[in-house]
């Protein structure tokens, strides 16, 4: 099965409009969820300001985006609100276009949407999985997140899986795009949630994904699910192990990446404790040297598991 980038229309024009809002750290998950409504393609923050970038449309942005302010918080939106027309020239579209499609499998590959080069490449009736390179990480090219893609290519057509740190929403789209049934994607990050919202939008059957804002407890603790994928820190893995192995339901699978081939001990045994057992694991290397900041470790380390009971 494959997607279409429906409603892709950042290619349409060659300007993009950026809205910069003064807003103080603590109104920032009101501006995520204010852009989030009104459709901004990406942002970043700096301490007291909010950039987010819109396509260049016949759509005056500030009233846009103050309507979906009120309808969020209930009233104006308080904060200095500034637009300015940006050529197409800016970094967020010059690292959008450097994008390219990537092969995971034989059968899967992983593109941003609308005509990237080297679409020429992907491989004729294969899945792709559209991904608008924004703030949610998951672009496809990461080691860690090939290694769940992989797993979950191989073993398809589970009913309900549980997508833990969804950034933007790959692994739970490609889940989709390999029969599942449904998904929930979880993050703690609202840049995330509203980057795997866009997707969503890009790849068929994405509304059987439905996104959560908020930490896995946020997640109806007696909810089971036969696929737990989490792409995280090699810390919060160590944490959330066990409680990742209660949410999979008997003969499931839980996958999990982000540690280091380092990590791969003291995660067997959390993970047995857990009442896991090891199917599967993958040691890749990063393309581009050691993982950032992991002096002397240069391999990630990923596991898929099913519970020993
Ligand atoms: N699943 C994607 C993205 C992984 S990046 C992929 O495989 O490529 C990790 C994501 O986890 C980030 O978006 C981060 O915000 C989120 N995250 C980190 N800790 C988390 C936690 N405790 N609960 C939920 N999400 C978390």
């Amino acid at each position: 099965m494959s997607g279409s980038p429906v409603g892709h229309e950042a290619s349409a024009s060659p300007h993009w409009i950026e809205l910069a809002v003064a807003a103080p750290a603590e109104a920032e998950e009101t501006v995520a969820a204010a852009l989030a409504a009104c459709g901004t393609l990406g942002a970043w923050t700096v301490p007291g300001l909010v950039r987010a970038y819109f396509p260049d449309t016949a759509v005056a942005v500030l009233p846009v985006f103050d309507a979906a302010w009120r309808e969020v918080a209930g009233e104006s939106c308080p904060y200095p609100l500034t637009t300015r027309r940006l050529p197409s020239v800016d970094w967020l579209a010059a690292w959008r276009e450097s994008v390219r499609p990537i092969q995971v499998t034989p059968q899967l590959w992983v593109a941003p949407p609308g005509a990237p080069p080297g679409r020429e490449a992907m491989t004729p009736g294969a899945a792709v999985i559209w991904i608008e390179p924004g703030q949610g990480f998951g672009t496809g090219s990461h080691p860690t997140t090939q290694a769940l893609l992989r797993w979950l290519d191989r073993e398809p057509g589970f009913d309900r899986v549980l997508d833990v740190g969804t950034g933007s929403g790959v692994l739970a789209l490609t889940a989709i795009a390999r029969g599942a049934g449904e998904a929930i994607g979880i993050d703690i990050d609202p840049w995330a949630v509203m980057n795997a919202a866009r997707n969503r939008t890009l790849n068929d059957g994405g509304r059987r994904l439905a996104l959560v804002q908020g930490p896995l407890d946020a997640v109806a603790p007696r909810a089971r699910f036969d696929c737990v994928v989490a792409n995280l820190d090699r810390v919060s893995l160590g944490r959330l192990l066990p409680d990742l192995t209660v949410r999979c339901a008997d003969g499931g699978r839980v996958g999990m990446a982000g540690a280091v081939v380092g990590d791969r001990e003291r995660l067997l045994g959390t993970a047995a404790r857990s009442g896991l057992a090891l199917l599967d694991e993958s040691t890749d290397r990063d393309a581009g040297g050691p993982p950032d900041g992991l002096d002397n470790i240069s391999e990630w380390w990923s596991a898929w598991l099913t519970p020993d009971r």
